[in-house]
Protein backbone atom coordinates (compact mmCIF):
# COMPACT_ATOMS: atom_id res chain seq x y z
CA UNK A 1 0.00 0.00 0.00
CA UNK A 2 2.78 2.77 0.99
CA UNK A 3 5.14 1.52 -1.63
CA UNK A 4 2.33 2.51 -4.01
CA UNK A 5 1.51 5.55 -2.80
CA UNK A 6 5.36 6.83 -3.24
CA UNK A 7 5.63 5.40 -6.56
CA UNK A 8 2.33 6.94 -7.71
CA UNK A 9 3.60 10.58 -6.34
CA UNK A 10 6.88 10.96 -7.86
CA UNK A 11 5.18 12.88 -11.42
CA UNK A 12 2.90 14.71 -9.44
CA UNK A 13 5.67 16.54 -7.78
CA UNK A 14 6.99 18.73 -10.96
CA UNK A 15 3.31 19.09 -11.31
CA UNK A 16 2.40 20.73 -8.13
CA UNK A 17 5.25 22.78 -7.94
CA UNK A 18 4.63 24.09 -11.35
CA UNK A 19 1.19 25.11 -10.82
CA UNK A 20 2.35 27.58 -7.28
CA UNK A 21 -1.33 26.87 -6.00
CA UNK A 22 0.12 26.31 -2.60
CA UNK A 23 2.87 29.39 -2.67
CA UNK A 24 -0.37 31.62 -3.22
CA UNK A 25 -3.10 29.78 -0.77
CA UNK A 26 -5.55 29.38 -3.55
CA UNK A 27 -7.56 26.79 -2.52
CA UNK A 28 -7.05 22.96 -2.29
CA UNK A 29 -4.75 20.95 -4.79
CA UNK A 30 -3.12 17.49 -4.79
CA UNK A 31 -0.45 17.74 -2.12
CA UNK A 32 1.01 15.45 -0.02
CA UNK A 33 4.12 15.99 2.82
CA UNK A 34 6.36 14.62 -0.12
CA UNK A 35 5.61 17.28 -2.72
CA UNK A 36 5.85 19.86 0.09
CA UNK A 37 9.38 18.50 1.00
CA UNK A 38 10.26 18.78 -2.79
CA UNK A 39 8.52 22.84 -2.64
CA UNK A 40 10.30 23.22 0.87
CA UNK A 41 13.72 23.32 -1.18
CA UNK A 42 12.57 26.63 -2.93
CA UNK A 43 13.38 29.49 -1.68
CA UNK A 44 10.51 30.39 0.83
CA UNK A 45 9.70 33.80 2.84
CA UNK A 46 7.65 33.18 6.16
CA UNK A 47 3.86 33.16 5.28
CA UNK A 48 4.28 31.12 1.82
CA UNK A 49 3.90 27.45 2.50
CA UNK A 50 0.84 28.34 4.55
CA UNK A 51 -2.18 26.64 2.24
CA UNK A 52 -5.30 24.82 3.30
CA UNK A 53 -4.41 22.32 0.14
CA UNK A 54 -3.09 19.30 1.56
CA UNK A 55 -6.40 16.78 1.31
CA UNK A 56 -7.17 13.74 0.31
CA UNK A 57 -7.11 13.20 -3.20
CA UNK A 58 -8.11 9.16 -2.95
CA UNK A 59 -10.32 6.80 -1.33
CA UNK A 60 -9.09 6.68 2.29
CA UNK A 61 -10.75 3.26 3.30
CA UNK A 62 -9.62 1.72 6.70
CA UNK A 63 -6.45 0.34 7.21
CA UNK A 64 -6.67 -3.37 7.93
CA UNK A 65 -4.95 -6.48 9.15
CA UNK A 66 -1.61 -6.91 7.54
CA UNK A 67 -1.88 -3.47 6.27
CA UNK A 68 -1.46 -2.10 9.36
CA UNK A 69 1.31 -3.57 10.58
CA UNK A 70 2.55 -2.93 7.51
CA UNK A 71 2.03 0.87 7.83
CA UNK A 72 3.64 1.30 11.18
CA UNK A 73 6.63 -0.87 11.16
CA UNK A 74 7.80 1.60 8.25
CA UNK A 75 7.12 4.12 10.75
CA UNK A 76 8.62 1.97 13.29
CA UNK A 77 12.16 1.83 10.88
CA UNK A 78 11.71 5.87 10.19
CA UNK A 79 12.88 4.88 6.35
CA UNK A 80 9.36 6.63 4.87
CA UNK A 81 7.84 10.32 5.94
CA UNK A 82 4.19 9.62 6.90
CA UNK A 83 1.93 11.36 4.30
CA UNK A 84 -1.55 12.68 4.93
CA UNK A 85 -3.12 9.59 3.76
CA UNK A 86 -0.99 6.66 4.96
CA UNK A 87 -2.21 9.24 8.73
CA UNK A 88 -6.03 9.19 7.55
CA UNK A 89 -5.70 5.79 7.05
CA UNK A 90 -4.20 4.87 10.58
CA UNK A 91 -6.63 6.82 11.87
CA UNK A 92 -8.96 4.58 10.62
CA UNK A 93 -7.74 1.75 12.73
CA UNK A 94 -10.88 -0.43 13.80
CA UNK A 95 -11.45 -1.28 17.82
CA UNK A 96 -9.39 -4.62 19.24
CA UNK A 97 -6.54 -5.43 17.60
CA UNK A 98 -5.41 -2.39 14.87
CA UNK A 99 -6.12 0.30 17.36
CA UNK A 100 -4.09 -1.74 20.06
CA UNK A 101 -1.29 -2.45 17.46
CA UNK A 102 -1.54 1.59 16.81
CA UNK A 103 -1.00 2.52 20.66
CA UNK A 104 1.30 -0.30 21.26
CA UNK A 105 3.67 1.40 17.93
CA UNK A 106 3.42 4.74 19.24
CA UNK A 107 4.55 3.61 22.75
CA UNK A 108 7.67 1.74 21.46
CA UNK A 109 8.58 4.86 18.83
CA UNK A 110 8.07 7.15 21.79
CA UNK A 111 10.71 4.83 23.87
CA UNK A 112 13.36 4.69 21.07
CA UNK A 113 13.11 8.39 20.31
CA UNK A 114 12.73 9.98 23.08
CA UNK A 115 13.08 7.76 25.87
CA UNK A 116 10.96 7.01 29.54
CA UNK A 117 11.54 10.02 31.21
CA UNK A 118 8.94 12.60 31.35
CA UNK A 119 8.95 16.56 31.60
CA UNK A 120 7.00 17.92 33.85
CA UNK A 121 5.81 21.59 33.03
CA UNK A 122 4.67 24.01 35.65
CA UNK A 123 1.91 25.86 33.90
CA UNK A 124 0.62 29.98 35.27
CA UNK A 125 -2.47 30.68 33.66
CA UNK A 126 -1.78 34.81 34.54
CA UNK A 127 -4.36 36.27 32.38
CA UNK A 128 -8.30 35.39 31.22
CA UNK A 129 -8.83 38.63 29.61
CA UNK A 130 -9.28 38.25 25.41
CA UNK A 131 -9.60 40.13 22.86
CA UNK A 132 -10.90 36.98 20.44
CA UNK A 133 -13.65 35.49 20.23
CA UNK A 134 -13.28 32.05 19.95
CA UNK A 135 -16.67 29.89 18.91
CA UNK A 136 -15.48 27.17 21.36
CA UNK A 137 -13.65 29.20 24.70
CA UNK A 138 -14.90 29.99 27.71
CA UNK A 139 -12.56 32.80 27.69
CA UNK A 140 -13.80 34.45 24.82
CA UNK A 141 -14.61 38.25 25.05
CA UNK A 142 -18.37 38.17 24.71
CA UNK A 143 -18.59 35.64 27.42
CA UNK A 144 -19.73 38.37 30.11
CA UNK A 145 -20.55 35.78 32.53
CA UNK A 146 -16.66 35.36 33.01
CA UNK A 147 -14.77 37.37 35.89
CA UNK A 148 -11.89 38.29 34.41
CA UNK A 149 -8.35 38.66 36.11
CA UNK A 150 -5.20 40.05 35.65
CA UNK A 151 -1.94 38.87 37.81
CA UNK A 152 0.66 41.34 38.26
CA UNK A 153 4.09 40.93 37.57
CA UNK A 154 4.88 40.39 40.94
CA UNK A 155 2.12 38.06 40.82
CA UNK A 156 3.52 35.50 38.20
CA UNK A 157 7.41 35.72 39.34
CA UNK A 158 6.38 34.66 42.76
CA UNK A 159 3.99 31.95 41.17
CA UNK A 160 7.33 31.22 38.92
CA UNK A 161 9.56 31.03 42.41
CA UNK A 162 7.51 28.96 43.76
CA UNK A 163 6.81 26.50 40.96
CA UNK A 164 10.86 26.32 41.00
CA UNK A 165 11.23 25.35 43.80
CA UNK A 166 9.23 22.87 43.70
CA UNK A 167 11.24 21.43 41.54
CA UNK A 168 9.99 22.47 37.78
CA UNK A 169 12.42 22.78 35.67
CA UNK A 170 10.11 24.32 32.47
CA UNK A 171 7.64 27.46 32.99
CA UNK A 172 4.98 27.94 31.25
CA UNK A 173 3.13 31.59 31.15
CA UNK A 174 -0.33 31.48 29.81
CA UNK A 175 -3.18 33.49 29.07
CA UNK A 176 -5.83 34.75 26.76
CA UNK A 177 -4.70 36.89 23.93
CA UNK A 178 -4.19 39.98 26.01
CA UNK A 179 -2.39 43.18 24.88
CA UNK A 180 -2.47 44.90 27.81
CA UNK A 181 1.00 43.04 28.82
CA UNK A 182 3.41 44.93 26.48
CA UNK A 183 6.26 42.45 25.01
CA UNK A 184 8.34 44.86 26.59
CA UNK A 185 6.14 43.08 30.32
CA UNK A 186 6.86 39.41 29.31
CA UNK A 187 10.27 40.18 28.46
CA UNK A 188 10.85 41.02 31.86
CA UNK A 189 8.56 38.65 33.61
CA UNK A 190 11.28 35.94 31.36
CA UNK A 191 14.33 37.58 32.63
CA UNK A 192 12.78 37.95 36.22
CA UNK A 193 12.23 34.20 36.09
CA UNK A 194 15.39 32.92 34.33
CA UNK A 195 17.42 35.07 37.05
CA UNK A 196 15.79 32.42 39.95
CA UNK A 197 17.27 29.48 38.06
CA UNK A 198 18.63 27.17 34.74
CA UNK A 199 14.92 27.15 33.71
CA UNK A 200 13.29 26.94 30.76
CA UNK A 201 10.53 29.77 29.80
CA UNK A 202 7.55 28.88 27.46
CA UNK A 203 5.29 31.40 26.28
CA UNK A 204 1.39 30.65 25.49
CA UNK A 205 0.06 34.39 24.72
CA UNK A 206 -0.97 34.10 21.26
CA UNK A 207 -0.80 35.99 18.06
CA UNK A 208 2.15 39.00 18.62
CA UNK A 209 4.24 40.71 15.56
CA UNK A 210 7.06 39.11 14.96
CA UNK A 211 9.02 41.87 16.24
CA UNK A 212 7.53 41.52 20.00
CA UNK A 213 7.93 38.10 19.93
CA UNK A 214 11.92 38.86 18.93
CA UNK A 215 11.49 40.87 22.23
CA UNK A 216 10.37 38.36 24.16
CA UNK A 217 12.62 35.49 22.73
CA UNK A 218 15.83 38.16 23.22
CA UNK A 219 14.99 38.36 27.12
CA UNK A 220 15.45 34.33 27.17
CA UNK A 221 12.22 32.66 26.32
CA UNK A 222 12.60 29.37 25.06
CA UNK A 223 9.80 27.93 23.47
CA UNK A 224 6.32 28.99 22.84
CA UNK A 225 2.88 27.38 22.15
CA UNK A 226 0.34 28.14 19.77
CA UNK A 227 -2.13 25.59 18.54
CA UNK A 228 -3.38 26.28 15.21
CA UNK A 229 -6.92 24.35 16.65
CA UNK A 230 -7.43 23.02 12.98
CA UNK A 231 -5.97 23.01 9.66
CA UNK A 232 -8.84 23.51 7.51
CA UNK A 233 -9.04 27.40 6.65
CA UNK A 234 -12.85 27.94 6.27
CA UNK A 235 -13.36 25.80 9.46
CA UNK A 236 -10.50 28.11 10.70
CA UNK A 237 -12.50 31.02 10.04
CA UNK A 238 -15.91 30.03 11.49
CA UNK A 239 -14.84 29.21 14.56
CA UNK A 240 -12.31 32.45 14.76
CA UNK A 241 -14.59 35.46 14.04
CA UNK A 242 -11.94 37.78 12.51
CA UNK A 243 -9.01 35.51 12.06
CA UNK A 244 -7.43 33.31 9.75
CA UNK A 245 -5.35 30.26 9.61
CA UNK A 246 -2.80 32.00 7.15
CA UNK A 247 -1.41 34.53 9.76
CA UNK A 248 -1.69 31.98 12.41
CA UNK A 249 1.01 29.72 10.68
CA UNK A 250 2.72 32.95 9.70
CA UNK A 251 3.15 33.63 13.58
CA UNK A 252 4.13 29.89 13.97
CA UNK A 253 6.68 30.56 11.37
CA UNK A 254 8.05 33.77 12.42
CA UNK A 255 8.61 32.08 15.95
CA UNK A 256 10.11 28.93 13.95
CA UNK A 257 12.61 31.73 11.95
CA UNK A 258 13.08 33.56 15.75
CA UNK A 259 15.32 30.21 17.24
CA UNK A 260 12.13 29.73 19.32
CA UNK A 261 10.78 25.72 20.01
CA UNK A 262 7.90 25.81 18.60
CA UNK A 263 4.55 23.80 19.84
CA UNK A 264 1.50 23.93 18.01
CA UNK A 265 -1.41 21.29 18.30
CA UNK A 266 -5.47 21.29 17.49
CA UNK A 267 -8.58 20.30 18.56
CA UNK A 268 -10.41 16.86 18.11
CA UNK A 269 -14.22 16.87 17.86
CA UNK A 270 -14.97 19.95 16.51
CA UNK A 271 -18.61 20.61 14.35
CA UNK A 272 -17.68 20.22 11.17
CA UNK A 273 -14.31 18.25 11.71
CA UNK A 274 -13.79 14.84 9.76
CA UNK A 275 -11.04 12.26 10.03
CA UNK A 276 -9.62 13.93 6.74
CA UNK A 277 -9.31 17.57 8.90
CA UNK A 278 -7.02 15.26 11.78
CA UNK A 279 -5.39 14.17 9.10
CA UNK A 280 -4.50 17.58 7.30
CA UNK A 281 -4.06 18.44 11.44
CA UNK A 282 -1.27 16.31 11.49
CA UNK A 283 0.17 17.17 8.16
CA UNK A 284 0.56 20.82 9.31
CA UNK A 285 2.44 19.88 12.80
CA UNK A 286 4.57 17.91 10.84
CA UNK A 287 4.94 20.40 7.75
CA UNK A 288 6.07 23.24 10.30
CA UNK A 289 8.44 20.58 11.92
CA UNK A 290 7.05 21.22 15.19
CA UNK A 291 8.99 20.73 18.14
CA UNK A 292 5.97 20.21 20.67
CA UNK A 293 1.82 19.62 19.88
CA UNK A 294 -1.11 19.42 22.35
CA UNK A 295 -4.12 17.26 20.68
CA UNK A 296 -7.03 17.47 23.10
CA UNK A 297 -10.51 16.98 22.77
CA UNK A 298 -13.37 19.73 22.21
CA UNK A 299 -15.21 19.79 25.79
CA UNK A 300 -18.44 22.42 24.97
CA UNK A 301 -18.67 25.35 27.57
CA UNK A 302 -22.44 25.82 28.53
CA UNK A 303 -21.38 29.54 27.62
CA UNK A 304 -20.37 29.65 23.78
CA UNK A 305 -22.22 29.14 21.05
CA UNK A 306 -20.87 25.73 20.53
CA UNK A 307 -22.81 25.08 24.15
CA UNK A 308 -25.10 22.29 22.39
CA UNK A 309 -22.16 20.16 20.56
CA UNK A 310 -20.77 16.81 22.10
CA UNK A 311 -17.44 16.56 23.09
CA UNK A 312 -14.98 15.30 21.21
CA UNK A 313 -14.45 11.36 21.01
CA UNK A 314 -11.34 10.39 23.88
CA UNK A 315 -10.41 7.47 21.68
CA UNK A 316 -10.08 9.20 18.64
CA UNK A 317 -7.89 11.88 20.76
CA UNK A 318 -5.83 8.93 21.55
CA UNK A 319 -5.27 7.89 18.18
CA UNK A 320 -4.42 11.32 16.63
CA UNK A 321 -1.82 11.46 19.36
CA UNK A 322 -0.38 7.83 18.41
CA UNK A 323 -0.49 8.89 14.67
CA UNK A 324 1.13 12.37 15.21
CA UNK A 325 4.10 10.40 17.55
CA UNK A 326 5.02 8.15 14.79
CA UNK A 327 4.49 11.41 12.24
CA UNK A 328 7.01 13.27 14.85
CA UNK A 329 9.01 10.89 16.69
CA UNK A 330 11.07 13.41 18.24
CA UNK A 331 9.00 16.03 19.07
CA UNK A 332 7.36 16.85 22.91
CA UNK A 333 3.77 15.70 23.35
CA UNK A 334 1.81 16.70 26.68
CA UNK A 335 -0.87 14.90 27.89
CA UNK A 336 -3.87 17.74 27.36
CA UNK A 337 -6.07 18.60 30.75
CA UNK A 338 -8.49 18.29 28.35
CA UNK A 339 -8.13 14.74 28.13
CA UNK A 340 -7.76 14.38 31.73
CA UNK A 341 -10.79 16.37 32.15
CA UNK A 342 -13.22 13.58 29.74
CA UNK A 343 -11.41 10.80 31.53
CA UNK A 344 -9.92 10.17 35.30
CA UNK A 345 -7.23 7.95 33.82
CA UNK A 346 -6.85 10.68 31.28
CA UNK A 347 -2.92 11.03 31.66
CA UNK A 348 -1.88 7.62 32.16
CA UNK A 349 -4.02 6.64 28.58
CA UNK A 350 -2.01 9.38 26.94
CA UNK A 351 1.37 8.61 28.11
CA UNK A 352 1.18 4.85 26.40
CA UNK A 353 -0.38 6.54 23.48
CA UNK A 354 3.08 8.57 22.58
CA UNK A 355 2.69 11.08 25.13
CA UNK A 356 5.96 12.09 27.07
CA UNK A 357 4.97 15.57 28.90
CA UNK A 358 2.72 16.50 31.38
CA UNK A 359 1.73 20.31 32.38
CA UNK A 360 0.50 20.52 35.95
CA UNK A 361 -1.70 23.88 36.97
CA UNK A 362 0.28 26.24 39.24
CA UNK A 363 -1.89 29.20 39.38
CA UNK A 364 -2.46 30.43 42.67
CA UNK A 365 -5.44 28.42 43.94
CA UNK A 366 -7.55 31.70 43.59
CA UNK A 367 -7.77 32.36 40.42
CA UNK A 368 -8.02 29.15 39.18
CA UNK A 369 -11.28 28.28 38.32
CA UNK A 370 -11.67 31.68 36.72
CA UNK A 371 -9.38 30.15 33.65
CA UNK A 372 -12.59 28.78 32.31
CA UNK A 373 -11.92 27.46 28.73
CA UNK A 374 -14.32 24.66 28.85
CA UNK A 375 -16.09 23.72 32.67
CA UNK A 376 -14.76 21.39 35.23
CA UNK A 377 -11.18 21.35 33.79
CA UNK A 378 -9.38 18.72 35.72
CA UNK A 379 -6.03 21.12 36.62
CA UNK A 380 -9.11 22.41 39.72
CA UNK A 381 -8.29 19.34 41.37
CA UNK A 382 -4.38 20.29 40.85
CA UNK A 383 -2.60 20.89 44.64
CA UNK A 384 -1.64 24.48 44.86
CA UNK A 385 2.34 22.72 43.39
CA UNK A 386 0.89 21.12 40.71
CA UNK A 387 0.96 17.60 42.34
CA UNK A 388 4.51 17.31 41.51
CA UNK A 389 5.16 14.24 43.89
CA UNK A 390 2.38 12.47 43.15
CA UNK A 391 2.89 12.73 39.46
CA UNK A 392 6.27 11.33 40.29
CA UNK A 393 4.46 8.34 42.02
CA UNK A 394 1.96 7.76 39.64
CA UNK A 395 4.89 7.75 36.55
CA UNK A 396 7.30 5.07 38.87
CA UNK A 397 3.93 2.87 38.82
CA UNK A 398 3.49 2.49 35.07
CA UNK A 399 7.35 2.41 34.76
CA UNK A 400 8.01 5.87 33.86
CA UNK A 401 10.38 8.49 35.45
CA UNK A 402 10.49 12.33 36.04
CA UNK A 403 13.11 13.79 33.66
CA UNK A 404 15.66 15.36 35.48
CA UNK A 405 16.27 18.06 32.37
CA UNK A 406 14.14 20.78 31.00
CA UNK A 407 13.22 18.63 28.14
CA UNK A 408 14.55 20.78 25.53
CA UNK A 409 13.59 18.94 21.63
CA UNK A 410 16.45 17.89 20.48
CA UNK A 411 18.11 19.84 17.56
CA UNK A 412 17.52 18.41 13.80
CA UNK A 413 21.44 18.34 13.37
CA UNK A 414 21.84 16.56 16.25
CA UNK A 415 18.89 14.04 15.24
CA UNK A 416 19.51 10.24 14.09
CA UNK A 417 17.54 7.04 13.65
CA UNK A 418 18.07 5.50 17.13
CA UNK A 419 18.92 1.38 16.71
CA UNK A 420 16.06 -1.10 17.42
CA UNK A 421 15.91 -3.08 20.14
CA UNK A 422 14.73 -6.37 18.87
CA UNK A 423 14.03 -7.92 21.32
CA UNK A 424 11.78 -5.31 22.49
CA UNK A 425 10.22 -4.68 18.97
CA UNK A 426 9.59 -8.52 19.06
CA UNK A 427 7.78 -8.62 22.04
CA UNK A 428 5.67 -5.53 21.49
CA UNK A 429 4.87 -6.77 18.16
S1 LIG B 1 -9.06 29.99 22.42
FE1 LIG B 1 -7.47 31.44 23.10
S2 LIG B 1 -7.66 33.16 21.66
FE2 LIG B 1 -9.58 32.00 21.51
S3 LIG B 1 -10.96 32.98 22.96
FE3 LIG B 1 -9.95 31.30 24.05
S4 LIG B 1 -8.18 32.21 25.06
FE4 LIG B 1 -8.91 33.63 23.48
Amino acid sequence: MVSNIRGGETGNIQAFKQTEVSRVCQGRVHATIADRRELAKTALTPGELIDTSIHLDESTEPVTGQDMFALTEICHDGFIELDVRDIARMLQARPGDETESLFACADRIRKRFVGDSVHIRGIIEFSNYCVRNCLYCGLRRDNHKLSRYRMTPDEILTASQNGIQSGYRTIVLQSGEDPYYSAQDIALIVEGIKSFRDVAVTLSIGERARSEYAAMRSAGADRFLLKHETADAKLYQQLHPGASLKTRVECLQNLKSLGFQVGSGFIVGLPGQDISTIAEDIALLKLLDCDMAGIGPFIPHPDTPLASYPAGDVTMTLKALAVARQALPYANFPVTTALSTLRQDGRQLALSCGGNVIMPNITPAKYRALYEIYPDSASLKDPEDGGIREIAGMLKAIGREVSTTKGDTLPKERRSIPTVDSNNHERMR
